[in-house]
């Protein structure tokens, strides 16, 4: 029979994955799906004075899991991929019950984990350091890659399980043991990864150490006791500015390594040369999808006056029609907001625009399912300056406006915020291009050309500069960061030669 409830739906793909029923039934854990607004679990929480114990055991598991070969330590990730891709279907249904968002973006999620196992497993044979020329003769210099320790990771609501993936898939091969602190408002699609991990660890085997990954669930106290354990030298945190400079500042006071993924205000720049039938569904999907709730949404659209008035009246109708509803019933492309603090601050953006000069369109509630849930038409502002709410990120789907005469004035506006993670160009001038991506152009850590900002792929390093933190993590060398480096100078001669030509005779 198929689940009658929200509540019983999530229920059900929870207990298919094996997770007990205990923890999600009972707990002092309030969950809230944002499609309805209605409680649909009650998850036990973990008190922070737990925490302690539950690092000794990670670092126990460190001990055992470093001297574990790296490719077979790819194999656990590999069997990890292999539980994600039989349960996601199971597993993207919990992200959209959970967050919200519409059924193919919750797909999508889980594909991105897949995706980073499958990267990982091939990384687990490709740690490798660098053989350098040495100044003194029969000397070599080298480099090696050795697992740094135990990994916490801290992640927010809007990518629930991704987030956890990009760094446990690449901490894990690399010998590091893992504790995940996910956000409060999405304990549910956490306990069933945590659940696949299990699996996937019991058909590992014994090699698997008790303690190798580990759910913490809880609020920011219990971040905090993770941030604050001189045995995690790592911490990846994802989430607002506002957290990111409260944990950098703890975890630098003891001298740990940070990989802080925060805030952006990604922007995009539409030139004249841009082919506008592309550019207006790339800035769709940017700025609406997931309902302007991803870090790389767009937020901000810098348009050249000559092409303003053919791109700007029309996105303003597709912003009109673009379907607004439920992601479990019918094929809404934007869901909900995830709760109603999110409609509050995105109300509140707006009026700072309309006071700001700004003119909006949208950004209405819409009544899908009542009082206790929050759907918002999407909201196009067109702003006079760079100014206000726009220098902010609001975690909702606003995009303010603004024209520009050349490009040096569109780089300076793309630059001219706080954040920097995300932006983009659209163009088919190569000039123009290619000066947006030179060390004159964008400030940011990601800029794409003829697409939106958002979206990224797992192949190439994710993170951004400025008040985004610095932190890069997914792919391309980012797996450094969960290893500590060593540079090994090794003699093999009979002679001592000193390095810069130092004399040190004894008789
Ligand atoms: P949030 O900052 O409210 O919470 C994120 C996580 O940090 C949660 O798990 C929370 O419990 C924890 N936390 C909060 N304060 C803490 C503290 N002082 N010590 C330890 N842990 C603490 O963010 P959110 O609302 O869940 O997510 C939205 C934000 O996350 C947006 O700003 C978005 O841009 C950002 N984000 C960034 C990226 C990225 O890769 N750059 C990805 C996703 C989301």
């Amino acid at each position: 029979m198929a689940p009658t409830s929200l509540a019983a739906e999530a229920a059900a793909i929870l207990g298919r994955f094996g997770v007990d029923e205990r923890r999600f039934a009972a707990g002092t854990l309030p969950v809230h799906s944002p499609i309805t607004g209605e409680a649909i679990a009650a998850v036990a929480e973990t008190p922070a004075g737990e925490v302690p114990a539950a690092i000794a055991r990670a670092q126990a598991a460190f001990l055992a899991w470093r001297r574990v070969p790296a490719p077979r330590r790819g194999e656990l990730v590999r069997l990890l991929g292999e539980e994600l891709r039989a349960g996601k279907e199971a597993l993207g249904r919990l992200v959209t019950l959970e967050v919200g968002k519409v059924v193919s973006e919750g797909l999508g999620e889980v594909q991105e984990m897949i995706d980073i196992c499958d990267f990982a497993v091939g990384l687990s044979r490709q740690l490798g350091g660098l053989v350098l020329p040495s100044e003194r003769p029969d000397h070599k210099l080298t480099e090696q890659w050795h697992p740094a320790g135990v990994v916490g990771i801290i992640s927010a609501f809007n990518f629930p399980v991704a987030v956890w993936s990009w760094n446990a898939a690449l901490a894990l091969v690399c010998g590091d043991p893992v504790v995940w602190k996910p956000s409060e408002k999405t304990p549910l699609t956490a306990l069933a990864v945590d659940a696949l991990f299990r699996r996937a660890a019991a058909t590992f085997g014994a090699d698997a150490p008790e303690g190798l990954a580990t759910l913490l669930i809880g609020g920011r106290d219990v971040g905090e006791a993770l941030v604050d354990d001189p045995r995690v030298p790592v911490v990846s945190a994802t989430g607002s500015t506002r957290m990111g400079r409260a944990v950098g500042e703890r975890l630098a006071r003891r001298f740990a390594k940070a990989i802080l993924e925060l805030g952006g205000n990604n922007a995009s720049i539409v030139t004249p040369s841009a082919d506008l039938d592309l550019t207006l569904r790339a800035v769709a999907f940017a700025a609406m999808g997931t309902a302007g709730q991803r870090c790389t949404t767009l937020r901000r659209l810098i348009v050249h006056e000559s092409v303003y008035d053919a791109l700007v009246p029309k996105l303003a109708s597709v912003y009109r029609a673009i379907s607004v509803g439920s992601p479990v019933a019918g094929d809404a492309l934007v869901g909900p907001l995830i709760d109603r603090a999110a409609f509050d601050g995105m109300a509140t953006a707006l009026g700072a625009a309309r006071a700001a000069g700004g003119t909006v369109h949208g950004g209405e509630r819409v009544d899908v399912n009542g009082a206790s849930a929050f759907y918002a038409r999407p909201a196009l502002v067109e702003m006079p300056t760079q100014s206000g709410p726009v220098l902010e990120e609001t975690f909702a789907p606003i995009l303010y406006v603004l024209r520009y005469r050349d490009l040096d004035e569109a780089i300076a506006l793309q630059n001219g915020v706080p954040q920097g993670l995300s932006s983009s160009i659209f163009g088919n001038d190569l000039r123009e291009v290619e000066r947006f991506l030179s060390a004159q152009g964008s400030d940011c850590g990601i800029a794409n050309v003829n697409m939106g900002p958002s979206g990224a792929e797992i192949g190439g390093a994710f993170g951004g500069e400025k008040e985004t933190g610095g932190g890069r993590e997914s792919g391309s060398d980012a797996w450094k960061g969960y290893m500590r480096r060593q540079t090994n100078a090794i003699n093999y001669g009979r002679s001592l030669p000193l390095a810069q030509g130092v004399r040190f005779d004894i008789a």
